[in-house]
């Protein structure tokens, strides 16, 4: 085996065990498990709650603790036992002692890192919040240890729709008619700053550190001006336009929506229909072969919206596919006379006597025949090409439209092979109806009702009345095929939870089309964590669409153009947009609202002010947010372009990643981060989406405060809610939950007992006491390696952001392994050992390294009880600079102590067999305790045999040791330990209790073999041991000899235990 740094997993129990005589290897498992099936262990451990230190070490503890506690004196030796001492309580005392902590560090912060993004200040934070600020936390504390200068400003985004519909709600119909842009806004302002404020005491009471004092709020005029300016940088790259362009339109907030806030709701069922546009004119090439069919020729088009009839201008052909005329035989009548039967409904034309010729892609022949229920014969074949500039008659108003050639988004996976053109209403029509010059019709009004230029339908919603209207005219008219219910995925306005619709309005647009490849390059530069993060935000990146990112509401910062009044041609450059935000840097937004033309225009332009009027538009809230790097990492002291970091939920791939990235990238060619990680959502235990009426829903404020019924929600406190974040791994979704908040409570204890015994174990301590490295006992070096390889490990996951990899590495080695071995062994001779001898001190030593360590690496993720543990400190620590570090995060990160790190392979080969060993002395120890031969383990005496000359000359080194500490027997916490050099040398009446395991490892049959009998001669007084020389010092005797030369040499102090 080699001495690699996983030997530090100490505790091994896969060898077989074989009994002499009796027992079930069941019985030895005494250290019980959890009961609880959920992926954390909860193995007993800590100063006194260690079952074996219960039943082994107990004697010195519990004679001093009777001793404290005023009862009859129970020996004279008591005050010379040297037991544990710290003012650090077991209890964490959450709820006043993590705000004392925080105020400690309020009163004494430095700078900070990584760029925050603003959450919505619009309501009460949820447990996402808490896992993304606590994120953030463990890393900025992280790099603080590490001697980085940390700047960390939270910030908050403040404008929106949210707000503005929270202000409207809350005032009655009355107001609201009296309610002007800039009282609105005052209220949207007074909301929004209130929210924050109360989302800001809900952070820090998590513990997370950041410039409170001086967040960004996006409404702040400095924001607001660096917004603007990020605003006129891409104005004046030319890539802010207006355009008339179908967007995504809410008509239940009255305004353009950007991709990022929609939603896709499942079931979304819409009306669609096959209709028929008849055949007017043909185009030369199609003469030929489609002439004889006239006047009974249509075509057939397939959709789901019939609303955008009206709007039709072209019916789109792919010019590579085959196209077929078909003849419709339809079945008999009976079929078709039903028209209501909640399904499928059949157009009238269908039961004329001259049924019409058809056109439909040949691939689709099949597939209609299935769907419209009746027999297509084909006629005639030809190539989409063919069918370019044949004229057919609009099914409602009659005009002439031509047939066109789309692109490849015509396929023959769904419709008819014929797309119905809308351009006012589609993405892929729009650039269709550019190539073609169609007009970009869009009969639709900001609340979704068809306009007077829609006819017959003006008045009636598009998503309601007036799509059937328009559906039952197509079949009035012969136009409708069939009509049937199809359910799809349909984009819905995410705040009002209401459909949207594509609607061509006056926007301004950024074009993305304009820096689209030089986005693609930067997020090629950029770390992403989890890397599949890259795929999928260079996926959207790729296929977005120019944004829009104008809104008409008033809670917003003002896109700043001016239009003709006349000929409503924009006026916007670089001396208005350089005189506005001069204006907003100073005053604020509002200023917009208030101020006049005249004044809003600069000089030159004065003189006109009164041709022109305002812009009511505001920009997208992404576009806000967006600009925090203008704002933030490029005006804040200590921050710079690229961040080191951003980190938010994977949803902000769409969202605020993306909109950061193309503000970035369009006005300085450059991504705003250098590294991206994305968590995901925070579920129940069951993996259920929290929400009020499951009941489901964990409150991080009840996790911390306790809830109403104390007994089912305790207050935890903000270090375990804490814990719990650094447990899950955040790159997928995280589960949490009473049962898992109980569990990480438990584990937390458990920490603060191996901190506490640590603390209490170094009363005396003082840095020129400490034994030097190479005159430490072998079990002092070896504990050295493993602490020294477990703090390696930490800060490499530390550094991977690895947060769950390194709970696991502390719940097993410190809160198990410590205390199942080191700790154990160590009780003896740090309580009896004396107080100022060399096995007191070397010991110490070796705690000393610990405490330090461990409550640094814990620091990130428990800040609370790591400097609750560093103000308990029974020694000062200095830094390298001489300083005292008075707190936590005034200390540095542990350095790597390459010499510990140094022990010999063979060294810690031998250890690894010693607890292998041990592990397996202990099964026989509990099995003599079963049946009764001994109580403590100090009553027992350990018989060793193994054939490995190698390892029985180290345990025979070791049951002789000259130093105390390495002794067999210490290491075993018996009285005493003997290697025998053969069996037979043993009298088997003499052991009654045996055992066997194999060395695994070993090359040949290596066999230990274990006796336990009970140990000889008398119990010490003072230590519990048993010893064939107690009695044998007059002046002293009920004292072993170890005992009697640590009274002989240290005169009896007054001591006080642990209470
Ligand atoms: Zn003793």
């Amino acid at each position: 085996m080699a001495a690699t740094a996983s030997s530090c997993k100490v505790l091994s129990q896969r060898n077989c065990l074989q009994i002499r005589g009796a027992a079930c290897v069941g019985l030895f498992n005494f250290r019980g498990s959890s009961s609880v099936r959920l992926p954390y262990c909860t193995h007993t451990s800590g100063m006194q709650d260690l079952p074996s230190s219960k039943r082994r070490s107990r004697g010195p503890v519990m004679a001093a603790k009777k001793g404290s506690a005023g009862a009859e004196q129970d020996g004279k030796y008591k005050d010379s036992v040297n037991l544990p001492k710290t003012e650090f309580g077991m209890r964490a005392n959450s709820l006043s002692r993590e705000p004392e902590i925080q105020k400690l560090w309020e009163d004494n912060q430095d700078a900070f890192i990584l760029h925050d993004g603003p959450p919505y200040a619009n309501g009460d934070l949820h447990i996402g919040h808490a896992l993304n600020k606590i994120l953030k936390d463990i890393i900025n504390r992280y790099k603080l240890l590490q001697n980085y200068k940390v700047t960390y400003i939270p910030g908050w985004d403040c404008h929106g729709l949210p707000i503005e519909l929270k202000v409207l709600q809350s005032m009655d119909q009355e107001s609201r008619k009296q309610l002007t842009p800039l009282k609105l806004r005052a209220k949207a302002a007074k909301f929004a700053r209130e929210t924050v404020k109360n989302q800001m005491a809900s952070f820090k009471r998590y513990g997370v550190w950041a410039s409170w004092e001086k967040p960004y709020l996006t409404l702040d005029p400095a924001y607001e001006a660096a917004q603007i300016e990020v605003f006129g940088q891409m104005a004046l790259k030319e890539y802010i336009y207006r355009g008339r362009k179908p967007v995504h339109w809410s008509p239940s907030s009255r305004t353009a929506l950007a991709e990022a806030e929609l939603e896709y709701p499942e079931g979304h069922v819409s009306k669609s229909i096959y209709a028929s546009f008849k055949v007017v004119d043909l185009s030369s090439s199609s003469r030929g072969l489609l002439e004889e069919f006239l006047p009974n020729l249509c075509l057939a088009v397939w959709t789901t919206t019939p609303w955008t009839i009206p709007a039709n201008a072209a019916v789109a052909v792919n010019a590579k596919l085959n196209y077929a005329v078909v003849e419709l035989l339809p079945p008999e009548e009976a079929v078709l006379v039903s028209p209501a039967n909640g399904k499928r409904r059949y157009g009238r034309i269908l039961g004329e006597l001259k049924k019409p010729n058809i056109i439909v892609a040949s691939d689709l022949v099949e597939t209609l025949e299935t769907k419209w229920g009746m027999k297509l014969l084909v006629k005639r074949t030809l190539l989409g090409s063919d069918l370019e500039n044949c004229k057919y008659s609009h099914p409602i108003d009659k005009r002439e439209c031509p047939v066109v050639v789309g692109g490849d988004y015509i396929t023959t996976e769904s419709g008819t092979g014929l797309v119905h053109t809308a351009p006012g209403h589609g993405q892929e029509d729009y650039v269709t109806g550019l190539k073609y010059k169609l007009p970009i019709f869009s009969p639709v009004d900001d609340d979704g009702n068809f306009t007077a230029e829609a006819g017959q339908f003006c008045g009636l919603n598009v998503l309601g009345d007036g799509n059937m209207a328009v559906v039952n005219y197509l079949d009035e008219s012969s136009s409708l095929v069939i009509e049937e219910p199809y359910k799809h995925k349909y984009p819905y306005d995410w705040r009002t939870k209401k459909p949207t619709i594509f609607r061509a309005t006056e926007q301004w647009f950024a074009s993305v089309e304009g820096f689209r490849q030089a986005a693609m390059d930067s997020i090629n530069k950029v770390m992403w964590i989890p890397s599949q993060a890259e795929n999928r935000i260079s996926t959207m990146t790729a296929s977005r669409s120019d944004w829009c990112i104008s809104r008409q509401r008033t809670w917003g910062v003002p896109i700043p153009a001016f239009y003709h009044k006349l000929s409503r041609k924009p006026l916007m450059n670089q001396e208005t947009i350089s005189h506005i935000k001069s204006i907003i840097s100073e005053k604020g937004s509002d200023a917009w609202w208030y101020m006049t033309i005249e004044e809003l225009l600069p000089e030159s332009y004065r003189d006109k002010a009164s041709e022109y009027e305002k812009g009511t538009d505001t920009m997208d809230v992404w576009f806000d947010s967006g600009s925090s790097w203008a704002a933030v990492l490029q005006k804040r002291e200590g921050l710079d372009i690229p961040a080191d970091l951003y980190l938010e939920g994977s949803d902000q791939h769409r969202g605020w990643f993306q909109s950061s990235l193309l503000t970035s990238v369009a006005s300085r060619g450059i991504a705003p981060y250098s590294g991206v990680i994305t968590h995901g959502f925070v579920l129940d235990e069951k993996g259920f989406k929290m929400s009020k009426s499951l009941g489901n829903v964990v409150d991080p404020r009840t996790v911390i405060e306790g809830g109403k019924n104390q007994g089912e929600s305790p207050a935890y406190g903000a270090d375990v809610l804490r814990l719990w974040v650094s447990s899950v791994d955040y790159t997928s979704d995280a589960l949490i939950g009473a049962q898992i908040l109980r569990q990480m409570s438990d584990i937390y204890r458990k920490l603060r007992g191996t901190l506490r015994y640590l603390l209490g174990n170094l009363y005396d301590w003082k840095a020129e006491n400490a034994i030097s490295y190479n005159d430490l006992p072998m079990i002092d070096k070896y504990a050295l390696f493993q602490l020294e390889n477990v703090v390696k490990n930490i800060t490499e996951n530390y550094d991977k952001y690895q947060f769950f990899k390194i709970f696991q590495i502390i719940q097993r080695f410190v809160i198990i392994d410590l205390s199942n071995f080191y700790f154990d062994v160590a009780k003896d001779r740090l309580y009896t050992g004396g107080l100022t001898s060399y096995t007191r001190r070397s010991c110490q030593t070796v705690l000393a390294a610990h405490l330090l360590s461990v409550v640094k690496v814990v620091a990130p993720i428990l800040p609370h009880l790591a400097e609750d543990v560093w103000q308990n400190l029974p020694f000062p620590i200095a830094n390298e600079d001489g300083s005292i570090a008075k707190f936590v995060f005034e200390s540095r990160w542990p350095a790597l102590n390459e010499q510990w790190l140094d022990l010999p392979s063979d060294e810690v080969h031998i250890w690894s067999k010693i607890l292998e060993l041990r592990t397996e002395v202990n099964k026989i120890l509990e099995l003599a305790r079963t049946e009764k031969l001994i109580g403590s383990s100090l009553e027992a005496k350990v018989y060793i045999h193994t054939p490995d000359a190698n390892v029985a000359r180290k345990l025979r080194q070791m049951s002789e040791a000259a130093n105390d500490a390495d002794s067999l027997h210490r290491i075993f916490i018996t009285s005493q330990a003997e290697v025998v050099s053969s069996l037979d040398d043993i009298p088997s009446e003499k052991i009654p209790y045996t055992g066997e395991y194999v060395i695994q490892e070993s090359d040949n049959n290596n066999k230990v073999w274990i006796g336990v009998s009970r140990a000889e001669g008398s119990k010490c007084e003072r230590c519990w041991n048993y010893s064939i020389q107690v009695g044998s010092f007059t002046e002293h005797p009920t004292l072993c000899s170890r005992c009697y030369k640590v009274v002989g040499v240290e005169p009896v102090t007054e001591l006080a235990a642990v209470s």
